[in-house]
């Protein structure tokens, strides 16, 4: 009888403990309070920094900096403990950016060269930030192997190579060929949830549609799809979800655009 009220406090406590309100957007949403996101983030953020070729070009580093910093600033206190690192990629054929939870974010240099204005760049690396305020790929990881931990010890289970890389995956960065794709839901959060971002930090929110736009174009042409659509389908869906959040947004731009 102990045992088995011990049991039912363990799991009372699992489920009080794994409730997460999705910051901006407000959902709650259910994840496994085991996962020290932020510490994983930093730990698979040194992983991608040994395999990629670090850029050292100074225009595209002050770049990412002067859009990252503002979004940083912009996102405050959605994700407590941050340790923001911006980092560029030298890959000139990849246009992809993630975000990793504890503020690790990773900008190639394709998307840089893609994206036509700071306010273009603002709402792609919102997005992928939004993405790691909601806590995306923890609430993956909850679903994938929710059940299944509950056996087995769980600190053993996240010291595994393997696992982390199934974690990093889990956030958007192909690890050990891996890349899963985020749900048409998470997509849509973080673009609402990236949207805020960008406008708080005074970019303007207009350019995500642009962007979607002409990234729906290289859609099109498919003989050398852009690495971010694998993981971000465009299409109309897309565009029609960001032109309606725009009577959100654009009051919150129109607030901040003087800041800087
Ligand atoms: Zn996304």
């Amino acid at each position: 009888m102990k045992r088995i009220a011990a049991v039912g406090l363990g799991l009372a406590a699992l489920i009080l403990g794994g409730c997460y309100t999705v910051p901006e957007t407000g959902r709650q949403a259910f994840i496994l309070p085991i996962f020290d996101d932020a510490q994983m983030g930093a730990q698979a953020f040194r992983d991608v920094k040994a395999r990629e070729k670090i850029s050292a070009d100074p225009q595209a580093n002050a770049r990412v900096r002067r859009v990252g910093e503002r979004i940083a600033r912009a996102v405050g206190a959605d994700l407590p403990g941050a340790n923001w690192e911006f980092v560029v990629f030298d890959a000139p054929g990849t246009v992809n950016a993630f975000a990793l939870p504890g503020g690790k974010v990773g900008v190639y240099t394709g998307l840089l060269q893609f994206t036509a204005t700071d306010d273009e760049l603002a709402v792609v690396m919102g997005h992928e930030i939004g993405h790691a305020t909601a806590r995306h790929g923890a609430q993956r990881m909850t679903e994938a192997v929710g059940a299944s931990l509950l056996g087995i010890g769980l600190s053993e289970w996240l010291g595994d190579a393997r696992n982390r890389d199934l974690w990093l995956a889990a956030y958007g960065v192909g690890a050990a060929g891996m890349i899963l794709k985020y749900s048409r839901d998470h997509e849509g959060e973080a673009d609402e949830i990236g949207l805020i971002y960008a406008a708080r930090a005074g970019y303007d929110p207009r350019a995500g549609i642009t962007f979607w736009q002409r990234m729906m174009e290289k859609n099109k042409d498919g003989r050398k799809l852009p690495v971010l659509l694998s993981t971000h389908p465009a299409d109309a869906n897309r565009i029609q979800h960001l032109q309606s959040l725009m009577p959100r947004v654009m009051p919150v731009y129109e607030q901040h655009r003087k800041d800087d």
